[in-house]
């Protein structure tokens, strides 16, 4: 199929970007690396009037590690994060999730932000910026705002975003002293969307106790599902494997994940509870390699 007829404007600034997206509103779509947007229209799945291509935009293509926080251009490719050399280092969860998204190709086209405003719910990238806190600078004619990646994803394949609106940079705080990540993911073959991901984020006190943990899950809700209960059992405790199975049996009562022809929802609860134990035994192994 090809797609439905649609006008092509490539503005050369953010303000040009703006602009259109003001004047068409719904009508319009931001076109980045077109991994997600290509196929929709090529199913007649998204039938904008207007793609407005943000590729020619100068100065959006950026990660920017210098002041201690990560700040990631509207046109970063998700490769880029993969051939970083701070990321691993600083950011070593989102290098751990980087491989998992599609194939190299895609990565190569496709960028970070717009992941996030595509905001699929088996997406990597949605849970690992919920997972790191990550704030989310968004343009638009009335100025600009920062939103929190926790209250960025509204419901499935919905976003905080108005139409005539940007996602100009996602911004990720360092990871405090004494913290490992780890992502861990199933998918039907390498290179699919996965069935189940989850991040996990643990800073250990100086006792060797939990201090802090995040778990952040993919494919078990319409958005990312953060696991409260679950982190709530481990802070201030031991980490210990027997806890580990408690809170991963917390995580899969409490997620939502649906049915459908890739998987049961009673299959993504089974691997909630699996991949939950092996992400924080990783993450607390990783933290104490740290401290
Ligand atoms: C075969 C295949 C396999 C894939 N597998 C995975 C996978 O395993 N995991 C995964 O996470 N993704 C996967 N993807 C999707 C890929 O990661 C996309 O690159 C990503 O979802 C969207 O980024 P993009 O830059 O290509 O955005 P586009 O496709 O250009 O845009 C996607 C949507 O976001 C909007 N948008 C984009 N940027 C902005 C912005 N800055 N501000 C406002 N709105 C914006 C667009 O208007 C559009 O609605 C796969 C894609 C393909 C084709």
């Amino acid at each position: 199929m090809k797609p439905a007829p649609f006008e092509y404007a490539a503005p050369e600034s953010v303000e040009e970007v703006l602009e259109l997206l003001g004047e068409h509103g719904e009508e319009a779509k931001v076109l980045a690396g077109g991994q997600s947007l290509g196929p929709l229209l090529n199913m007649r799945l998204a039938t904008p009037g207007v793609l407005v291509d943000i590729n020619r935009v100068e100065g959006l293509s950026y990660l920017r590690s210098g002041d201690d926080v990560l700040a990631v251009g509207a046109l970063a490719r998700q490769r880029s994060i993969e051939r970083s050399i701070s990321i691993p280092r600083r950011w070593p969860l989102l290098h751990q999730a980087a491989p998992y998204i599609g194939h190299v190709a895609i990565r190569n086209r496709g960028t970070i932000c717009g992941s996030l405003a595509h905001a699929d719910p088996a997406a990597e990238l949605p849970a690992v910026a919920v997972a790191l806190g990550a704030r989310l600078r968004i343009r638009g004619a009335r100025g600009e705002r920062e939103v929190e990646a926790g209250d960025f994803f509204v419901n499935y394949m919905t976003t905080d975003l108005a139409p005539d609106e940007l996602l100009v940079e996602a911004r990720f705080p360092p990871l405090p002293p004494r913290t490992g990540t780890s992502w861990k993911e199933v998918a039907r073959r390498h290179g699919d969307f996965a069935l189940v991901g989850v991040a996990a984020v643990v800073t250990l006190a100086r006792d060797g106790r939990c201090e802090r943990v995040r778990l952040v899950y993919t494919g078990v809700a319409p958005t990312p599902f953060e696991a409260g209960d679950a982190e709530e059992m481990l802070s201030g405790e031991s980490p210990t494997q027997e806890l580990f199975g408690e809170a991963a049996e917390r995580a899969a009562r409490d997620c939502e994940p649906g049915s459908d022809v890739h998987a049961s929802a009673a299959y993504r609860r089974h691997l909630v509870r699996v991949l939950t134990k092996r992400a924080l035994g990783e993450a607390v192994r990783r933290a104490r390699e740290e401290g």
